[in-house]
């Protein structure tokens, strides 16, 4: 079996409503072989800037597009081809945005690989999850969505009661702008969701090292499961410092791309979680490694996810491969681009957690619907001939 055309796919909101949380538009990529196998899956970057990284011709010796490298290669060889894109994709810039074009194709290949042996992805990862077989508990991420504290609060209960999520995160305002208010309210959602709601705060680098350790030190009593981001991820003395001197567990990540900058954070930083995201770290195939570094050093990790249902599918998939991820991240946003694309939901069940099933791959397919509605086209971004430069160059 060999790869015959990688596809990138652009989706876009034109109308943007409030929250404005990333989902409004979308980077998808598609793996087609010459035997009919195909795989999914998502970048997480701005797709115009990123998408000409797959279709651009071979424009030198190290550096190569990435349809370039793909096609010709058997898509069962999945850690060759990991090495492959990324020997020729690192003078690009090492990490970053282009890490996450890797993670889209990488994250296709397993979904491929899955299909092709007719096994879902987490078992073809080893199905290593600390729960049942294919057993995965989603947090649902509230990002701050109503006018008010109290909006914020009802709209975070009626989505931990109406669709079954045992535990939640609340990002930024109040949390990570106003300390005071953030403990009031932090005290309220605790009284209004009651103790059995694992409950988790993200203050999106709003500290420095002395605030906090002293916010930190302030919710002790609250039962937080975990304080993400108090400081900007290179603060790693700021890090160490902070997890010394407070028992709420400090979780990091979300942002890092290298499996280098995670062991950092670790050995350096001491969090007690790392957050790195499928599809930002080189898919599934890089995700596991760095998990299991994690987990040779007694860290937990629980994936950063903010995007579609794939990408939900992709973290939920690698967290069911490994013994030390306890949750996945599951975004809560409006946008037609999140819940939507896919034909299949990730939802909790009655005790809370999500049952992977039996369907291969990462068992999503995409709703045409959506597709058709939100499709742009960019594929007019290749080279043209400069036609005055052609005619001197023909006239020589
Ligand atoms: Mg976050």
């Amino acid at each position: 079996m060999k790869i015959t055309k990688v596809e990138p796919i652009v989706l876009r909101v034109p109308e943007i409503t409030e929250p404005v949380d990333g989902n409004e538009d979308d980077l998808l990529v598609r793996i087609e072989t010459d035997e009919g196998f195909e795989g999914i899956g998502e970048i997480d970057g701005p797709p115009l800037a990123l998408s000409p990284f797959i279709r651009t011709v071979q424009p030198g010796t190290w550096w190569r597009g990435f349809e370039d490298i793909l096609v010709g290669e058997n898509p069962l060889e999945i850690e060759r081809i990991w090495e492959k894109m990324h020997r020729y994709s690192y003078l690009y810039g090492m990490g970053g945005l282009i890490r996450t074009v890797i993670s889209g194709l990488d994250t296709a290949l397993w979904d491929l690989a899955g299909k092709y042996y007719k096994q879902p992805v987490y078992r073809l990862l080893g199905a290593a999850g600390r729960r049942a077989s294919g057993v995965v508990t989603p947090y649902a991420s509230i990002f701050p969505f109503g006018p008010t504290e109290d909006d914020v609060i009802a709209n975070c209960k009626r989505w931990v009661t109406s669709r079954g999520y045992i535990a939640a995160k609340f990002h930024n305002h109040p949390i990570g702008t106003d300390d005071k208010k953030a403990l009031k309210f932090v005290k309220r959602a605790r009284d209004e969701l009651g103790e059995d709601v694992a409950l988790m705060l993200d203050a999106a680098f709003h500290f420095e090292t002395p605030e906090a350790i002293s916010f930190a030190r302030s919710i002790e009593p609250l039962n937080i499961y975990f304080l993400e981001s108090p400081l900007h991820p290179d603060n790693l003395n700021g890090y160490a410092k902070l997890s010394q001197s407070t028992t709420v567990q400090i979780a990091s990540g979300e942002e890092l791309t290298m499996r280098p900058q995670f062991e950092a954070l670790i050995d350096r930083g001491k969090v007690d979680i790392i957050q790195p995201d499928v599809i930002w770290v080189g898919g599934p195939t890089e995700w596991k490694r760095i998990a299991r570094m994690a987990h040779s050093k007694g860290v937990l990790c629980i994936p950063h996810c903010y995007r579609s249902n794939i990408n939900l599918a992709a973290n939920l998939h690698s967290s069911a491969s490994v013994p030390n991820s306890p949750y996945v991240e599951s975004p809560i946003s409006t946008s037609p681009l999140c819940k939507d694309l896919t034909n299949e939901k990730f939802e909790p069940g009655r005790d809370g957690r999500i049952q992977l099933s039996d369907r291969p791959g990462l068992g999503v397919t995409l709703n045409k619907k959506i597709i058709d509605k939100y499709w742009v086209d960019v594929s007019d971004f290749r080279y043209r001939d400069n036609p005055k430069r052609r005619s001197r160059a023909t006239s020589t």
